[in-house]
């Protein structure tokens, strides 16, 4: 047997995919629905973090066709299973490097190579952190960044949400069933969330506010127990106690293996033309991941769509010339 020859081969790359959607969140999801129903058969890998940020969202109001509100993990499956329904095939693999500049492309993954001729990157946005003592080492041990994964654990105790957007007033919100107090904790004297949350918030007895306040370090011993806050008015220093830390100072793109292969702008996310188009043709971007601005799970799955319609465009294209 020729065994330089059997090493070489088992490290082929799989057969070529037409399109392959790296991320399982909305867009991805959406993109893998158009893709398949235009027969294109799409690979999703998933990642770890199957339904993305919308997944870890108790309760969507502002999904349109849902009238009582729909919860994130609910909706996530539902359109996992309808790309699905119309062959999308499904994989929890996480992607580990990409080769933009071959053709076709070349994926590495947890469990080898795969080549595609088009990609959609849907790969989302992660939760921001502080960068203060006390936070990694406090990670799942009172600090978190999913109040619908973690409030559970804080029922009758108090917890600490920092910022001031909307994810912090709907996740305090969420809190309150849980929580006997929640302290919001926010840089500025004025919420950035939208005003509905901002109502419901100042009516909720058991929110309170720490306005023009940072936390400068999490506190504990096994667990945590407070916050170290510094008013950034005055500089002057207190502690709070707390038996639990929600973190929402917004998202930072999922963009690292894009780094050098994709064009990003300054604050890291992914560059598209309003086609859903990156600078590498074939390659395209949909979702939070190339989203500064909007980030709303209706127009993720919206640009997923755009993007799996590009994908099926280029595709009919490269095959014609
Ligand atoms: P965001 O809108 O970027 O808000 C982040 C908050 O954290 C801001 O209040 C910001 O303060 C604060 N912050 C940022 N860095 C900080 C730091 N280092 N220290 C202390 N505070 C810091 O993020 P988000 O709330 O996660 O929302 C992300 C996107 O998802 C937004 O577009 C949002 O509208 C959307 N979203 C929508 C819904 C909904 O429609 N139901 C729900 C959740 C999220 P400043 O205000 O001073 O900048």
């Amino acid at each position: 047997m020729d065994v330089s020859k059997q090493t070489r081969e088992d490290k082929e790359p799989r057969a070529v995919e037409d399109l392959v959607i790296i991320g399982g969140g909305p867009a991805g999801f959406t993109a893998a629905l158009y893709a398949a129903r235009a027969m294109l058969s799409p690979l999703v890998l998933l990642g770890q973090a199957v339904g993305g940020q919308a997944a870890t969202t108790e309760v969507l109001e502002n999904y349109p066709g849902f009238p009582e509100g729909v919860g994130g993990m609910a909706l996530a499956q539902s359109m996992q299973a309808q790309a699905e329904n119309f062959g999308a095939r499904m994989q929890l693999e996480e992607v580990t490097a990409v080769d933009f500049a071959v053709r076709p492309f070349r994926l590495t993954t947890w469990s080898g190579e795969l080549q595609a001729r088009s990609v959609v990157v849907a790969t989302g946005a992660s939760p921001r952190k502080l960068g203060v003592p006390g936070e990694e080492k406090f990670i799942g041990r009172g600090v978190s960044f999913c109040a619908t994964c973690d409030g559970y654990f804080y029922k009758d105790k108090d917890v600490v949400v920092v910022g001031g957007g909307d994810s912090a007033i709907e996740e305090s919100l969420f809190l309150t069933k849980f929580a006997r107090t929640v302290t919001v904790v926010h840089r500025r004297d004025e919420l950035r969330a939208g005003k509905l949350y901002q109502q419901r918030a100042f009516a909720n007895p058991k929110i309170q506010f720490e306005w023009n306040s940072v936390v400068e370090e999490v506190l504990g011993g096994d667990t945590v127990t407070g916050v170290r806050l510094r008013n950034v008015k005055t500089d002057e220093e207190r502690l709070l106690k707390a038996d639990g830390v929600f973190l929402y100072v917004g998202l930072v793109p999922n963009t690292q293996l894009f780094a050098g292969k994709l064009e990003l702008d300054e604050r890291g996310y992914i560059v598209t033309d309003k086609s859903q188009r990156t600078n590498v043709a074939g390659v395209f971007a949909a979702g939070d991941v190339q989203d500064p601005l909007y980030r709303q799970v209706v127009i993720a799955a919206g640009a997923g769509a755009i993007a799996a319609m590009e994908a099926e465009r280029f595709l009919a294209e490269s095959e014609q010339a």
